[in-house]
């Protein structure tokens, strides 16, 4: 494990939301001056393949997290807050629901819940 790749899963591990590569590679160079973006970027992948760290899509934005365990996400459409979200009995009626409309068996599933957070949803009453 390489000083680059120990920054990137010590920020990750302690940032309670869903960092962008660019938040990463603030935080790491903040650490490591010389580190470049690509740098940032291959070690990512690499801590992917590796199942050390998933990527997930947000609105069109890759975010990336620690937490590999399947988990769903719910979004704030308006300032993006992300929150993680688990739930055993969504997963099983989710699983079974797809199970009676196709042919696949399912493994795991990530859904992402979007709406509003409570501080944006107190702002869009005013
Ligand atoms: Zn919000
Ligand atoms: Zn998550």
């Amino acid at each position: 494990m390489t000083n680059q790749r120990l920054e990137i899963l010590n920020f990750l591990s302690q940032s309670a939301g869903h960092p962008t590569a660019e938040d990463i590679y603030d935080a790491v160079k903040a650490k490591l001056p010389r580190i470049s973006k690509a740098t940032v970027y291959n070690n990512l992948n690499f801590l992917i393949e590796n199942d050390r760290v998933k990527m997930v899509d947000i609105k069109g934005v890759s975010r990336f997290e620690t937490k590999v365990r399947p988990h769903h996400h719910v979004i704030c459409k308006m300032c993006s807050t992300i929150e993680d979200f688990e739930s055993e009995n969504l997963n099983k009626y989710a699983i079974e629901l797809i199970k009676g409309k196709t042919q696949f068996k399912i493994e795991h599933t990530t859904m992402n819940f979007l709406g509003l957070c409570k501080k944006c949803a107190q702002q869009s009453q005013k």
